[in-house]
């Protein structure tokens, strides 16, 4: 069972976006994609970095291309799932075994 999932919200604790986003937090977002094999996830919002596309005429007629902004991954040790009911980064752990194998918050004990 991975430590971090899809569709967590997850906060920045490392790396450059770790001190942006409001009250000096770190920067959260929505986990698009973990890649468990890098120890890296995609995250909504989070390491954008700008890119030059060509700009293309759709046959809708509408233009893709010009410059994007798009997420890079970023590595699973600098981020940790929030807890939906502390609000807060939470140290997971694991409770049982197997199916009934569960993620807990460490601090409130709630399953997440
Ligand atoms: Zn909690």
């Amino acid at each position: 069972m991975e430590r971090v999932r899809r569709e967590d919200t997850v906060q920045v604790i490392n790396g450059k976006d770790a001190s942006g986003g409001h009250h000096g937090k770190g920067k959260r977002g929505r986990v698009i994609r973990v890649y468990p094999d890098r120890g890296m996830a995609l995250v909504e919002g989070v390491n954008m970095v700008v890119r030059h596309e060509p700009v293309q005429r759709g046959s809708d007629g509408g233009r893709t291309g010009g410059i994007q902004s798009v997420e890079m991954p970023v590595r699973l040790s600098n981020v940790m799932p929030v807890c939906p009911s502390c609000d807060r980064p939470a140290r997971v752990g694991f409770h049982g075994e197997g199916a009934a194998k569960r993620r807990v918050c460490k601090k409130c004990d709630d399953d997440f």
